[in-house]
């Protein structure tokens, strides 16, 4: 392909609108365009990349037996009724785009394929002989993100590549999601990332054990937690580990009563409360105030009580919630902080925050219009354990100190795991080692969803004794475009893009200094021609600009090899650039291909 012709428009600075590195190359580079928010036009060059990059992924899902198929974008609302997802993809922060068509029939466009694919299964696979099937498209996904952004990584239309497998068996699903890793594990290589796979939350889609693929980069928007010797690896969604020690308090729980009232004036954070009376932040019990919808319009406030130097982990909340709640009011919507305007809005009298135990009486309810009037308590572990602590007194500018759980404060509320792992906290498989952080871009996830979706559409086999049963199933994907952007965050450099060659839109960018010299021309498109005859996918800059315009253009595109072909052309000579590393040679222009060739090769199949 000639430069000329490619429609090639490079910016010098970087656009307003991109804040990371990977957004800003691609979109200086020529290779995306924003339409509007989170949609982007792939441009020629980013198509290539993109095809690559699926190219990959059918080889290795092939390789695996799994059989590519495409399904529709627009889905009928009834089968996500059926699965019970369709009021939590739509209402409160639902990321689905719906729509109405003529008759009035409402519809969704795609975020994701298991409610078609297992409507589809039950129909088609009838007999366990028929098991196990694999089946794999890649297509445009549509998700109304909260907060699109960083270009590719989080688009609200994306390309991504979703499999689905269904099983007579347990047994035989975890193979499935075995061979699904091992070949996730060699399309990341192959496509030149750094990928680790860490434990995941299962989230909104459900099911049992989860994995993610994530790319490790500064930019990425997950943080992952590590041990150092690496048998360890979770998202921090999911992450455990065992918290520091608590420092006991001096005079334990207090011998009678709930604890030795403190005047506290304005001291309603933890830190002030420590700093001003030399408490350690592990003898304090903080209590949160939350609000759960549901699908059926319920309201629950939630009272979390947790250590007072730990974390909430929403995800783990939110998780607990929906087993707690969801059978009685359906999909959890959302959770919110309970604010005291909120609480004044629905008839609530003043609440002390800032001063609040765990203690607080559901009478604080009692004027609630629209809220249940009982408060859902929860503690997590860290807060539970405490023999005695300091906690908010339930009164203004007042706290208590040395109470403990039992009769004169309050029974524990049920316990669980709510705290967020943090680094430096101590492993639970080794307490010898700590974890360590690393931000990460999630390329990839796959679950093992169960018969979550197989149950609820009534997708059955007739397994070998001949009775009906609901089938096993897996899914798994990988987000393409995000994909690419994220190989651009790890290999650029200063000057612009250095794409793994694998992925590469052209391997080879051929560069006659001046264009007007017409032994550079000539020896720039013969090797050009020779080139391409070898089967190697090469561009030539054949503009009439500058040379050192063309060369920062070839830097930015990041084309792995450029020949340079300048005055050294009356002797037949070239100059061959390295695009990672920047290492140079000059060679004798009949040498070029056989110098090429060789390391092209190699590169291609993701051995770098
Ligand atoms: P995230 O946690 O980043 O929102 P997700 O858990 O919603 O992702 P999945 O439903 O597992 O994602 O989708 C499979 C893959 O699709 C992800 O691993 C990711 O690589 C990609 N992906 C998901 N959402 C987007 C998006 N908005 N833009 C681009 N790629 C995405
Ligand atoms: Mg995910």
């Amino acid at each position: 392909m000639r430069v000329s012709r490619l429609m090639l428009v490079t910016l010098r600075d970087d656009p307003a609108e991109a804040e990371i590195p990977s957004h800003k190359l691609l979109l200086r580079a020529g290779y995306i365009r924003r339409v509007s928010s989170g949609i982007y036009a792939y441009l020629p060059l980013l198509w290539r990349v993109l095809q690559k990059v699926s190219a990959v992924v059918r080889e290795e899902l092939n390789a695996t037996g799994a059989l590519e198929t495409l399904l529709p974008q627009l889905q009928p609302a009834e089968l996500w009724q059926r699965s019970g997802r369709w009021a939590g993809y739509t209402a409160g922060e639902g990321i689905m785009f719906h729509l109405e068509d003529r008759q009035g029939r409402e519809l969704g466009l795609g975020p994701t394929h298991e409610e078609v694919i297992t409507a589809l299964a039950g129909d088609l696979l009838r007999s366990y002989r028929q098991l196990p099937v694999n089946l794999y498209q890649i297509q445009t996904k549509f998700r109304d993100e909260i907060r699109p952004r960083f270009g590719l990584m989080r688009g609200r239309e994306f390309i991504m590549k979703d499999a689905y497998s269904f099983h007579a068996s347990e047994e035989c699903l975890k193979g499935t999601y075995a061979a699904m890793d091992q070949a996730y594990r060699r399309i990341f290589a192959r496509c030149g990332l750094r990928a680790v796979a860490v434990e995941a939350d299962s989230g909104a889609i459900g099911g049992s054990a989860s994995q993610e693929f994530m790319v490790t980069a500064e930019a990425g928007e997950d943080l992952i937690l590590t041990s150092a010797d690496g048998s360890y690896a979770a998202n921090q969604e999911r992450a455990v580990s065992l918290a520091p020690e608590a420092m006991p308090l001096p005079g334990g729980p207090r011998a009678v009563g709930a604890g030795e009232a403190l005047a506290t004036p304005g001291q309603s954070s933890i830190g002030e409360l420590c700093g001003a009376h030399g408490f350690d932040p592990t003898q304090t019990v903080k209590v949160l105030l939350l609000l759960a919808r549901f699908e059926d319009g319920a309201q629950q406030p939630l009272l979390i009580a947790l250590r007072g130097d730990q974390q909430l982990n929403d995800v783990k909340l939110a998780n607990a919630v929906t087993a707690l709640c969801s059978e009685e009011h359906g999909t959890l919507l959302d959770i919110s902080p309970l604010t005291a305007e909120a609480a004044a809005k629905d008839g609530l009298e003043p609440i002390p925050f800032g001063f609040l135990g765990p203690h607080l009486a559901d009478g604080v309810l009692d004027g609630a219009r629209s809220w249940k009037q009982r408060f859902l308590r929860l503690a997590d572990a860290t807060a539970a354990e405490l023999p005695a602590f300091v906690c908010g007194a339930n009164s203004l500018d007042t706290h208590l100190v040395g109470a403990g759980w039992g009769e004169a404060l309050c029974s524990c509320p049920q316990t669980l795991d709510l705290r967020a792992a943090q680094p430096g906290d101590r492993c639970q498989h080794d307490p010898s080692q700590t974890l360590e952080a690393a931000r990460g871009i999630e390329v990839g996830h796959i679950f093992q969803l169960g018969r979550k979706y197989s149950a609820a559409l009534e997708a059955t086999f007739t397994n070998e004794a001949g009775v009906d049963e609901p089938l096993w199933m897996g899914c798994y994907g990988i987000g393409v475009s995000r994909l690419a952007q994220a190989a651009v965050e790890q290999h650029h450099d200063a000057n612009g893009i250095c794409w793994p060659v694998s992925i590469a839109p052209f391997e080879v960018i051929v560069v006659p200094a001046n264009v007007a010299d017409a032994q550079q021309a000539e020896l720039a498109e013969r090797l050009y021609g020779e080139i391409q005859c070898a089967g190697i996918e090469a561009l030539l800059d054949d503009r009439g600009e500058r040379a050192g315009v063309k060369f920062k253009d070839a830097d930015l595109l990041g084309i792995p090899w450029r020949v340079v072909v300048g005055r050294g052309a009356a002797d037949g000579q070239v100059e061959l650039v390295e695009r990672a590393g920047g290492q140079k040679r000059d060679l004798a222009a009949s040498e070029l291909l056989a110098t090429l060739q060789p390391t092209i090769e190699a590169a291609r199949r993701g051995l770098l």
